[in-house]
């Protein structure tokens, strides 16, 4: 028996299954050729930020429109980073956001799929099969330095300006005997395992980047940890392992592990094993003042995917933006379908921003702006109501209450060629649909109306009463604004915008002071959909009540 053999018998005798044992358990998938599949890789640190549901989304549309599978693993090696909930949290977060797995980690303690487990915590097994293989093959061992000797090392290589880290002559057991290291184990010391580099930093490696292009790196020659003392593995090895093992095709990563490209490439050709395709993602960016910068979970309320929630964005609004962020030609496309499912866009990793996104919350209203506006009053009224159960339910039971009212509210300038574009997400409704309701138009004209500076009060009172005399409820528009024009005749305003440029003098004001008084008197504003429809939804009884109680309190 050789030494190597003895010393990985030595450190792993509970280890008795081989790699072909796992090779076998985790068959090739039955897949066709170009069908990629992809996983969600994340901690279970019980946040998900919104470059998190950017990658996932690539990863389901990478995987799904191409007949692969998409995966969630859960990378619980770092156990003192875990919060009670992550997971759950993970998956419905995602969830809210249409992204589905078909295999991987499904609840707290349950999963689906054949090429578990997919929590890493309980894999341990497996990953210390393959590390006890390469110490087997001389291309691992293990290594008893403490903190204070591998701090001492970085001092002196500090000292004198050369590359950090345990590598060549400073990898201090690299070369230990068989003996040596069980002397070590006698005295009971804890080690971890490390990758014995054979790599070069004269040689080049050239990765292959599916957003980034040819990336050429100096080949890893570091001896990095792949097992922790714990017995789990780094992050390295665990990437290396998990996604030969659940035949990953395709890696979609942020862009902060490019550099440890050169150690995966090692792991892989020590391994034997074929590299999976990689993309590397760039973060997400953000504009402060004329610099980018990350968009940071401490300073921005917007890193956090529950944001959109909590702001009622409808999630397809999200998905839509985020689909713009991965292809600049999504817009065009959406424009071109306006009635087709955001899944019938084909995703190209390869046009990808390679510099990174920029994060633009005025877009995304726009996007949300232009997708609420598509659809059905009783949808708008659905989801916004089941927004306002959970963040507004005082103006929740108003909507409960007068629910038809509340549809034919939704109603007005929608479903024509060009409907009205006034709500981004579920927290403008109210603000928008305010003065509908008694309850809340009351109280706010409590404190006196905002009629235009121009019209003083008595003309005001003049014109409402007035109004009130000859208002119709059955009014067709085209009659209806008719009668307004010939009614401004009579008190000495132009009907029409032409004939009062023309010669203002010869008038006290235009239609749109007579138009803009009735509007106030009725909601309280400046600007607001087409007052006929507003007058139509409100209904006679409404319109009268406040035309007369604006003409009272003035
Ligand atoms: N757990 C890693 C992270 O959250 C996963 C990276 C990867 O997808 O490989 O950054």
């Amino acid at each position: 028996m050789t030494d190597n053999k003895k010393l990985a018998d030595l450190l792993f005798p509970h280890i008795t299954n081989t790699p072909e044992y796992y090779e076998q358990k985790y068959p090739k998938r039955d897949l066709s050729e170009d069908a990629c599949v992809t996983r969600f890789a994340p901690s279970p640190t019980g946040f998900v930020h919104i470059g998190g549901l950017f990658v996932s989304l690539v990863d389901e549309r990478l995987a799904h429109q191409t007949g692969g599978v998409f995966y969630l693993r859960i990378e619980d090696t770092d156990k003192k980073r875990e919060v009670e909930g992550g997971i759950e949290n993970i998956i419905n977060s995602l969830k809210n956001f249409g992204i589905m797995f078909d295999e991987g980690v499904t609840g707290m303690d349950s999963e689906k799929g054949i090429y578990g487990p997919y929590k890493q915590s309980e894999r341990g097994e497996i990953y210390q099969t393959f590390v006890k293989h390469l110490v087997e093959k001389g291309y691992a061992y293990p290594c008893f330095c403490t903190e204070e000797e591998l701090a001492e090392i970085r001092k002196v290589q500090e000292e004198n300006k050369l590359t950090p880290g345990y590598y060549g002559k400073w990898a201090a057991h690299r070369d230990f005997t068989l003996e040596q290291v069980q002397e070590e184990l006698a005295k009971g010391k804890r080690y971890v395992v490390r990758l014995k580099s054979r790599g070069n930093q004269e040689n080049k490696i050239v990765l292959h980047d599916i957003i980034k292009g040819d990336i050429e790196f100096p080949e890893n020659d570091q001896d990095s940890v792949i097992l922790k003392s714990d017995g789990l593995p780094t992050y390295h090895f665990a990437h290396a392992v998990d996604d030969h093992l659940m035949r990953t095709t395709n890696v979609v990563r942020g862009d902060e592990w490019l550099s440890s490209v050169p150690l995966h490439f090692e792991l892989f050709k020590a391994l034997e094993w074929e590299l999976p395709k990689y993309a590397h993602i760039s973060p997400i960016m953000k504009m402060e003042g004329t610099s980018k910068r990350k968009l940071s979970k401490r300073k921005d309320p917007e890193a956090t995917v529950s944001y959109y929630h909590e702001e009622g964005f409808p999630s397809e609004s999200v998905r839509e933006y985020l689909l713009n962020l991965i292809n600049s030609n999504y817009e065009d496309w959406r424009r071109e379908n306006p009635d087709k499912p955001n899944t019938d866009f084909v995703i190209e990793t390869q046009r990808m921003t390679v510099s990174g996104s920029l994060f633009d919350i005025v877009k995304l209203t726009d996007i949300s702006k232009e997708l609420i506006s598509r659809m059905t009053a009783e949808e708008v009224y659905d989801m916004s109501y089941s927004w306002a159960k959970e963040y507004d339910a005082d103006f929740a039971e108003l909507m409960n209450k007068y629910a038809d009212y509340t549809k034919d509210i939704f109603r007005i300038e929608r479903g024509g060629e060009k409907p009205r574009k006034d709500i981004g997400k579920w927290s403008d409704v109210k603000p928008y649909a305010l003065y509908f309701y008694d309850e809340l138009f009351y109280e706010q004209v409590s404190g006196g109306y905002d009629f235009a500076e121009n019209i003083s009060k008595d003309e005001a009172k003049r014109i409402l009463t007035g109004y009130l005399e000859i208002y119709n409820k059955d009014d067709e528009h085209e009659a209806w604004f008719n009668k307004i024009k010939s009614y401004c005749d009579s008190l000495g305003y132009a009907g029409n915008m032409k004939d009062y440029k023309k010669n203002k003098e010869a008038y006290k004001g235009h239609v749109g002071d007579i138009m803009g008084t009735i509007r106030v008197a009725l909601t309280n504003r400046k600007n607001t959909p087409d007052m006929h429809q507003i007058m139509h939804t409100m209904g006679y009884d409404k319109v009268v009540e406040r035309l007369k109680k604006a003409a009272e309190i003035i």
